[in-house]
């Protein structure tokens, strides 16, 4: 491979391409919606949602829809859209185990039901932009996965053949083939996937939701922060920031946030997640690059990037780096980090060298829910009139769905095919406390850099984790 061109590793190049970048998630840069106002006075509703992100809004709306005379009240602590569902990579993919290879690791006999489940609830996804018209630019682009280095493309090859046992249709792709599609000298080779994988504006994609939610009646508020939880007879009794709120069920879609659930809180920790976005490419950057497809693509290291066409025609380029601080740290400070973002930056330049020049125009970071098992599960409290939902890892603007479905699944009682998943019956392996977290997590984050150094072959402390089924990822 050629050496990276210069623009790529100096510092001051770098710096100069991210001076002036806004420190506001590219999707949120624009018209945002008016404020919802909190409840005036105490509320009492047959369901309470609380979180106003995709997860809480999916929950809302299937809630409804499925239930007009159900009365539910939908109570975000800050503004809808603001967290990880405005500021992720809008990548709507049909997993719903954070990929094939760890479902595969953890749930292997589960696997053709879960792609199953998947793929119809990316059908079903599809189905609730079109029938409520939700303006999000949902395209069902696919993606291209794409390895950079041998051992990359070795483990591209044992994952098409497993997917192929599965019944998938994945295409793999040599380097020439690939090239053809994307225009990069880093690329060694792929797999292409035609149908798993949608790209969408995602806070539009909330807003929609929320739109399409008021519409049946559900009520929703921002600015109302619920800070405490607490059985009351046949309800649940949610003490807000803005009154007190009674409700017969509780979907609880927090994330990354402390969990209102006490007990929900050491199954997750914060992980965050750094995003950049160029300025407009002209045409003959573009021209340059091919990418007619418009696909997502992701790499396939254990730090991976992925990047994506925006609709006017811009690189976002996020990943790699997934930072975790001290204390579950969810500061706002944390939102920028400049040795990261000139890495990132670096990274692009030396995939695509021919947008040498190019400026950015956004930088962020934004907090995943990361749990050890790298996909949502559920917890049950108050008798079972509160369940919690989260851990989605990174992969949760297409899971999200799911996650709220089976959250009210549960809820009613009702056994399904989608209770009775091994998935949502059991709960991941909880980090643990502080110093230990801290420490374990930044020995494992060594350890999978070194991995990816060492021709992906995994160290003593990743294979033991692999053993007990422990992870960490974003
Ligand atoms: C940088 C980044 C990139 C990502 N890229 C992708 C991607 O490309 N594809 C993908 O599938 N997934 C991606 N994800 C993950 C994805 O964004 C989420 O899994 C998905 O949006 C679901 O989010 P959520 O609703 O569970 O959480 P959030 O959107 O974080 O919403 C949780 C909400 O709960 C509210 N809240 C918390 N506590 C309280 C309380 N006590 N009272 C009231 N409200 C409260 C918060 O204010 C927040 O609005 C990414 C995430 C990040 C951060």
């Amino acid at each position: 491979m050629n050496p990276p061109p210069q623009a790529a590793s100096d510092p001051d190049l770098l710096d100069a391409a991210l001076e002036g970048a806004r420190a506001v998630p590219y999707w949120l840069d624009g018209a945002t919606p008016e404020p919802l106002p909190p409840p005036d006075g105490d509320l009492v509703v047959d369901l309470a949602v609380v979180g106003g992100g995709l997860t809480g809004l999916w929950a809302a709306l299937l809630a409804a829809e499925a239930e007009p005379d159900r009365s539910v009240a939908v109570l975000e602590g800050a503004r809808l859209a603001w967290a990880a569902s405005g500021r992720n990579g809008g990548f709507c993919s049909s997993s719903l185990t954070h990929g094939l290879a760890n479902g595969l690791a953890r749930w292997p006999e589960e696997m053709p039901t879960l792609l199953r489940m998947g793929e119809e609830n990316l059908d079903a996804i599809e189905d609730t932009v079109r029938r409520h018209g939700i303006d999000c630019g949902f395209t069902r682009a696919g993606e291209l996965t794409v390895a950079v280095t041998p051992w990359q493309m070795a483990d591209l090859v044992e994952q098409n053949h497993a997917a192929a046992d599965l019944g998938a249709r994945d295409e793999l792709l040599d380097a020439v083939q690939l090239r053809a599609l994307l225009a990069s000298p880093t690329y060694l080779g792929g797999l292409r996937s035609v149908t798993g994988t949608a790209l969408v504006d995602p806070a539009r994609l909330t807003w929609g939701l929320a739109d399409a939610a008021r519409g049946l009646g559900v009520a929703v508020h921002e600015g109302t922060r619920v800070t405490g939880l607490a059985d009351d007879d046949r309800r649940v009794r949610l003490d807000t920031t803005a009154g007190r709120v009674r409700a017969r069920r509780v979907v609880l879609a927090t994330s990354a946030f402390p969990s209102p659930l006490r007990r929900a809180r050491p199954f997750v920790v914060p992980v965050w997640d750094h995003v950049l976005v160029t300025e407009p490419l002209t045409e003959q950057q573009r021209a340059g690059l091919g990418w007619a497809g418009g696909e997502g693509v992701s790499d396939a290291g254990n730090q991976f990037h992925y990047y994506r066409l925006t609709g006017d025609g811009r690189i976002l380029w996020g990943g790699y780096d997934a930072l975790y601080y001290f204390g579950s740290d969810l500061s706002a400070r944390r939102v920028r980090r400049a040795a990261t973002e000139r890495m990132l930056a670096g990274h692009l330049l030396e995939t695509f060298p021919q947008l040498s020049g190019i400026r950015f125009s956004h930088a962020w970071a934004g907090a995943i829910d990361t749990c050890t098992r790298f996909s949502a599960f559920w917890l049950s409290a108050l008798g079972g009139k509160a369940v919690a939902v989260q851990g989605f890892t990174g992969l949760g603007v297409g899971a999200s769905r799911f996650g709220a479905q089976v959250a009210l699944d549960l809820l009613d009682g009702r056994s399904t095919a989608r209770t009775e998943l091994a998935m949502v019956r059991r709960p991941p392996t909880p980090f643990p406390p502080e110093p230990l977290r801290w420490a374990a997590i930044q020995a494992t984050r060594r350890a999978i850099a070194a991995a990816d150094r060492n021709g992906g072959r995994r160290g003593l402390w990743l294979r033991t984790l692999d053993r007990l089924g422990l992870g960490y990822d974003s």
